[in-house]
């Protein structure tokens, strides 16, 4: 899906008179986005409700996009209404860890400004991502953990959730997934993930990430995973946008979605870049997805586990949902 990496022309043409005039363009419209619901896919399983969400939040973020809407803040929105919708291991979708409690984690990551923003093991709140805009808007710091995470987000006066238990779905029981270290066809099905992410071009051309996850379903109290790190779950700058899926002990140990960065600036395509990271996971053992965007609004969505969910809207306009394939 790696339409071109060549830079846009400098939009002028010459006339027969040499006077430069302002060239036709075709019908692009310049922004893009890409988003996730999770690599957990299996394929025995109905996802039409997922697909439908998934293309609802594209063509919201459509007309936000149009509207000029920054890609920070498309970003974020994307990925709120994707926690809200509570058909993902993320934001309303969570499962609880080992020991009963529901710990999320979620960053974001300004291409323009090289500004992120994270939290880990956040309990409490209805909202992860906004929480990662929160410390990286109004705190000097990137990552806030734990209860510091949840008196800061008290602070900034985010919404709590009241009753845990009416609260959380479990949207990724049933889904595929193993713990980090053991073969897929060993526990498949025993343990699940279904983070969601977004990445965004928008009409000025800046990129941004973001990713929100509850983890991996039966991981230890405490254990974060790639998704709040940014290089690791999510990565933004002048080259691309990447968020990750998956199991997040390998997207940490590859520093897969800044290697997608480095990659790109060293000459590769989109499309080869996030290949190589996800092969290079594969060897490891590991295995997820990821989404990417660069500049130029080239996609990319490779992964290795049995599906990853996914939708995206290209330069020109087209929409597109996939789970398999
Ligand atoms: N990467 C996430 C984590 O390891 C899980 C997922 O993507 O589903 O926490």
């Amino acid at each position: 899906m790696d339409r071109s990496n060549k830079p846009p022309g400098d939009g002028t043409n010459e006339n027969a008179s040499g006077r430069r005039r302002p060239r036709e363009e075709p019908a692009m419209t310049r922004y893009a986005l890409i988003l996730h619901g999770g690599a957990g896919a299996r394929p025995e399983r109905n996802y039409d409700r997922e697909i439908d969400n998934m293309r609802a939040v594209v063509e919201a973020m459509k007309i936000r996009l149009e509207a000029g809407t920054p890609a920070l803040d498309i970003a974020v929105e994307a990925t709120v209404m994707l926690e809200d919708s509570g058909l993902y291991v993320a934001g309303r979708g969570a499962s609880p860890n080992l020991a009963g409690a529901y710990e999320l984690d979620a960053s974001l990551m300004d291409g323009a400004t090289r500004k992120a923003g994270a939290v880990a093991a956040l309990q409490g709140f209805r909202n992860p991502v906004r929480a990662a805009r929160a410390v990286m808007d109004h705190t000097p710091h990137v990552m806030l953990a734990g209860e510091g995470a949840a008196l800061f987000a008290h602070d900034q006066g985010l919404e709590a959730i009241g009753d845990e238990a009416a609260w959380f779905t479990h949207a990724g029981k049933g889904e595929d997934n193993h713990p980090p270290g053991t073969a897929p066809d060993v526990l498949a099905g025993a343990l699940a993930h279904g983070t969601v992410g977004c990445c965004v071009l928008d009409s000025a051309g800046r990129l941004a990430a973001a990713t929100s996850t509850a983890g991996v379903f039966g991981k230890m109290p405490g254990r974060v995973g790639d998704t709040p790190i940014p290089g690791a779950g999510s990565w933004a700058d002048g080259h691309v946008a990447v968020s990750a899926t998956g199991q997040g002990e390998y997207f940490i140990r590859t520093a897969a979605c800044a290697q997608v960065s480095w990659r790109v600036a060293a000459g590769a395509p989109l499309d080869d870049a996030t290949r190589a990271v996800i092969a290079e996971i594969g060897e490891l053992g590991g295995d997820g997805g990821l989404i990417a965007l660069d500049h130029h609004g080239n996609i990319a969505h490779p992964f290795n586990s049995q599906g990853m969910k996914r939708a995206w809207l290209t330069t020109d306009g087209e929409i597109g949902v996939e789970v398999f394939g």
